[in-house]
């Protein structure tokens, strides 16, 4: 196979990478739920931007699958931004529950605050406005303008990275070639419908150029892929040495009443599960368990069962202590214990409720 791609990508070939995978991507687009799709986009239907801005929120280090509930969830309830903005900050947090990466519920609850009060619920739709907006960065407002608006900018996900590291043969880890990228892809980006290409290209990287084993021979821009043609497509990008994890380890506190009423506080929020509403915990320790000092009295039982969680940059071990509490102290918030609590309840402590749940109905009684 001849590659048609020289060392300057000239202007007829990249004419030629848009089309081929344009046409691609009209015959192949995932069906999103926040998605409009390409023929639905030729006949002149405009994506609405709260949908857009609100995927690509969900989308920051996560999954299309997992972000699909939720995300029919939110504009089940919240249909519009201004709906969003008359919703509590508590009630976004809880539909958000289980997504993790909380700030961002917290972010998207300011922003839509920022734009029903100042923008009359539109999205300004230059890149200096939406990078002041909370949790909207240098790619997230590249996609909204794109994507919502049609504006040419240079987005740039992971899924991206891979393949034009692939595209240019470009040997070295992706954090490394960044600013290569990232010029690259400026360089190539069309301006005609810019929202499709930069959707076909996530939806390429996705569902062809993987990160392993791409399917180089259902490749619709293979004849201009250099890594194919030097058979490279495997070892590309190259792999990132392997952090060290750093293990931090505490307690969790599930205090429970005779009627059901869990003891419950609202996390800081610029740490960790911030603003969330969780039972209660100790300090999490490096390496080492801290001390075991129960926040309210009561004869606190530890399970055999430890609960253990991986966020971005460490992983988690708590061990979870169980107590019939007499009642709630004044300074905690006293919560009924039933679904609704346990499902709006952040994933790693959902899980220890439940195994203090279990343990309850097996072994105590009052
Ligand atoms: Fe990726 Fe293979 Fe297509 Fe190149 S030919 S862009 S490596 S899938």
């Amino acid at each position: 196979m001849k590659s048609r791609l020289t060392n300057k990508a000239t202007l007829v070939n990249q004419l030629d990478i848009h089309t081929a995978l344009l046409n691609w991507y009209d015959g192949n687009a995932r069906a999103l739920s926040w998605r409009v799709a390409p023929i639905d986009s030729k006949m002149g239907v405009k994506p609405d931007p709260y949908r857009v801005w609100l995927s690509e929120i969900m989308l920051q280090q996560t999954g299309v699958k997992v972000v699909e509930p939720y995300f029919q969830k939110f504009v089940r309830k919240w249909p519009k931004i201004h709906d969003l903005h008359k919703a509590t900050e508590t009630a976004v947090l809880a539909a958000w529950s289980g997504l993790g990466y909380y700030r961002r519920a917290r972010n998207l609850k300011a922003c839509a605050e920022i734009l029903c009060t100042k923008y009359q619920g539109n999205f300004p739709q230059e890149e200096s406005l939406l990078l002041k907006l909370p949790g909207i960065g240098k790619y997230t407002s590249a996609a909204i303008l794109t994507i919502a608006f049609g504006i040419p900018a240079i987005v740039v996900d992971g899924n991206i990275e891979r393949i034009v590291a692939r595209l240019f043969n470009l040997q070295d880890t992706l954090e490394k070639l960044k600013p290569q990228i990232y010029k690259n892809v400026s360089n190539f980006s069309p301006t005609i419908r810019p929202g499709d290409f930069a959707q076909a290209m996530m939806d390429l990287g996705a569902t062809v150029c993987k990160p392993k084993n791409p399917l180089c021979k259902k490749c619709p821009i293979q004849n201009f892929c250099k890594a194919f043609y030097k058979g490279n497509s495997n070892i590309i990008p190259k792999k990132s040495k392997k952090k060290i994890r750093i293990l931090k380890k505490g307690y969790v506190y599930i205090g429970i009443t005779k009627t059901k009423k869990i003891a419950m506080v609202v996390r800081p929020n610029n740490g960790l599960l911030g603003g969330m509403t969780c039972p209660p915990s100790s300090d999490w320790k490096t390496n080492n368990f801290p001390t075991n000092i129960p926040p309210i009295s009561g004869s606190w039982i530890m399970l055999d069962q430890t609960v253990k969680h991986t966020f971005t940059h460490f992983d988690l071990e708590l061990k979870i202590l169980f107590s019939h509490i007499s009642d709630i102290p004044e300074n905690y918030i006293s919560k009924t214990l039933n679904q609704s609590l346990i499902t709006s309840t952040p994933t790693v402590m959902r899980k220890a409720i439940l195994a203090a749940v279990n343990f309850e109905k097996s072994n105590v009684v009052w």
